[in-house]
């Protein structure tokens, strides 16, 4: 068997469509829904991520600010812009870019943000929301893992989910919306025991770990779906001949070579196209999807709030 890539960029090119296609009804109303992203600091990843939600923004009509504070800003600095922020009617979504510098009290901070402006779905709220089955505001990666499923018709009632990582970005939210939508949830993190055995009874395997290509073959069902939330950066050509079958080793030395490393997710492909009936790719997978359903957060925010009057 060879996998069938789930093709991410298909999906979130059809969520940005009906975003941009909602944003112009919206403009011709005199509303234009906005984006508040900020970031500490100078982490290189966090710039590029700011810089594609923002470059995104522009793409679909909505209006946003980027506000860029330095390494040295304390907690009550942060706390006084989420504030402002809070309070400017123009600002529908409100993104703090993570990790935060460490003498920042980041809990307060993603506390502070108004649950009615909270786009990436940290709130606890909106995460007691999630819990209790309502329409809320979802953390972005979890809810285009959903997307991407439901766009390939893959059957999430009565399947068999396990999903690899609890954290409370990815993990956690996106094992309660599958629980939601009537799958049998197992959540495994690093203390589970015989992880291989128990991924081996999964129709559908989750993998947000964040350890380069450490779910491999041995760890799936033959005919499995498998997503790969993982973004890991590798940079030796060695690492890459492990990793990847022979036909795409050359591309990903190539990008190691141009710009110092490959983007490698949390599965081996190698090993796991024999065995899986889909995967979706690293990068062109989920990655894409998170933006977009930032894009849709921002969209239902502004609705939301324009809504309550
Ligand atoms: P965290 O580090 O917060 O969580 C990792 C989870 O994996 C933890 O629950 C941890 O268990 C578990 N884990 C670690 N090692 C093992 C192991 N050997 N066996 C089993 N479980 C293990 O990571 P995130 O959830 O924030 O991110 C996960 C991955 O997803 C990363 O690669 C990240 O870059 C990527 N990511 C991708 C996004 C996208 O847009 N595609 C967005 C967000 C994240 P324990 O709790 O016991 O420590």
């Amino acid at each position: 068997m060879t996998a069938q890539a789930l093709d991410g960029a298909a999906v979130a090119q059809q969520i940005k469509q009906r975003v941009a296609a909602r944003v112009a009804e919206l403009a011709a109303h005199g509303i234009r829904p906005g984006l508040a992203a900020v970031i500490v600091g100078s982490n290189p990843a966090s710039k590029v991520y700011v810089g594609s939600k923002v470059k995104a923004c522009e793409e679909l009509g909505l209006h946003s600010e980027k506000y860029e504070l330095p390494e040295e800003t304390t907690t009550e600095e942060l706390l006084a812009l989420v504030e402002t922020l809070n309070h400017r009617d123009e600002v529908d979504g409100i993104l703090v870019q993570l990790p935060l510098p460490t003498q920042i009290a980041a809990k307060r901070v993603l506390e502070a943000v108004d649950p009615a402006k909270d786009v990436d779905g940290f709130h606890p709220i909106n995460i007691g929301r999630l819990v209790q089955g309502e329409e809320t505001l979802v953390a972005c990666t979890p809810a285009g893992v959903i997307e991407l499923l439901d766009y390939y018709k893959i059957p999430i009632a009565g399947a068999n989910v396990v999903v690899v990582g609890r954290s409370d970005i990815v993990g956690k939210p996106l094992a309660l919306l599958l629980l939601h939508r009537h799958a049998t949830v197992t959540i495994c993190h690093s203390r589970t025991r015989e992880l291989a055995e128990v991924t081996r009874r999964a129709d559908i395997l989750i993998a947000a770990i964040g350890r380069t290509a450490m779910i491999t073959g041995d760890f799936v069902r033959e005919g499995a779906v498998v997503v790969d939330v993982g973004m890991n950066r590798v940079t030796t050509a060695e690492e890459v001949n492990r990793i990847f079958a022979e036909d795409e080793c050359q591309k990903r030395i190539g990008a190691i070579e141009r710009r110092g490393f490959t983007l490698v997710g949390d599965v081996e492909p190698r090993t796991v196209v024999e065995r899986a009936a889909y995967l979706t790719p690293v990068p062109g997978g989920v990655g894409l999807l998170t933006i977009a359903m930032l894009m849709q957060n921002t969209l239902r925010a502004a609705e939301r709030r324009r809504s309550r009057g």
